[in-house]
């Protein structure tokens, strides 16, 4: 089978077009920092799961695992700089799951905000629709290529321009969207469904608030899952799994 035919045996996804966004934390494993290749690389199977279902995939990857912008301006360095580093960190991410998805025979592009010619393309939006049609996932990095803004706001202003039928978040130790954090109340309640204006109100932990607002504003349904289990990103685009859908 080539990367740009959808496996026989595979059940129908729902979607045709998604962004999937994950934290630069999801990459770092038990390590605390940075990047653990096997945790890529587990990653990059849930994607060509998907990806063999014939979805297409959009991806924003965050840059946490390696800077973010309000800790360096925390600790004295100037904000903008700060923020641009962050948006480094988010390339240097990228390009480890362009190397794990082609490892697994997934066509793949890194498209990036700022221009690096020589590290991965620019984003331009007719050329990136391209990729989605040849069926080549297409990861954008370095956010939006603006300071202020985080990846969230990245993943729903390209899930926009590339016309995606929903933001999936894929979360660490998390399957869903609760009305206080599952980790330290054990009585939390998971939503199956919420609207954008009660994430808002009530401040839940989907998205920041610019991001939600976007997705809010252009009808862009948000669905949270865990990335935790093996084939969960394949089983909620199947229409199985749990999970909270934010729209509304
Ligand atoms: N960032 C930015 N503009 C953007 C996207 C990201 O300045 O459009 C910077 C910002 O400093 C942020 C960092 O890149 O803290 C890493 O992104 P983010 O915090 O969203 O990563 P995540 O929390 O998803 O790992």
């Amino acid at each position: 089978m080539t990367a740009d035919a959808p496996a026989s045996d595979a059940p129908k996804a729902t979607f045709n077009r998604v962004m999937l966004k994950i934290s630069g934390e999801a990459l770092m494993g038990d390590q605390g920092f940075g990047l653990h290749p096997p945790t890529v690389q587990r990653i990059a199977q849930e994607v060509k799961s998907v990806h063999d279902m014939g979805v297409e995939i959009c991806m924003v990857i965050g840059g946490g695992n390696v800077f973010r912008g309000l800790q360096g301006s925390a600790q004295g360095m100037e904000r903008t700089t700060a923020d641009y580093m962050g948006m480094l960190a988010t390339v240097m991410n990228a390009l480890a799951m362009q190397s794990a998805l082609e490892g697994l025979g997934v066509f793949c592009r890194v498209i990036t905000a700022i221009r690096m010619d020589e590290v991965a393309e620019p984003y331009i939006r007719r050329r990136a629709v391209r990729h989605l049609e040849k069926k080549r996932v297409c990861i954008f990095a370095a956010g939006t290529g603006n300071p202020y803004f985080t990846t969230d706001t990245a993943a729903a202003l390209r899930a926009n321009e590339m016309a995606c039928e929903a933001i999936f978040m894929g979360k660490n130790g998390v399957d869903g969207v609760y009305d206080k954090d599952p980790r330290a109340h054990d009585d939390a309640k998971r939503y199956d469904k919420v609207s954008f204006d009660e994430v808002l109100a009530k401040n839940l932990k989907v998205m920041d608030a610019s991001a939600i607002a976007l997705a809010r504003d252009n009808n862009l349904p948000i669905v949270v899952f865990s990335l935790d289990e093996p084939g969960g990103f394949r089983g909620i685009l199947g229409g199985t799994g749990t999970c909270t859908v934010v729209g509304g």
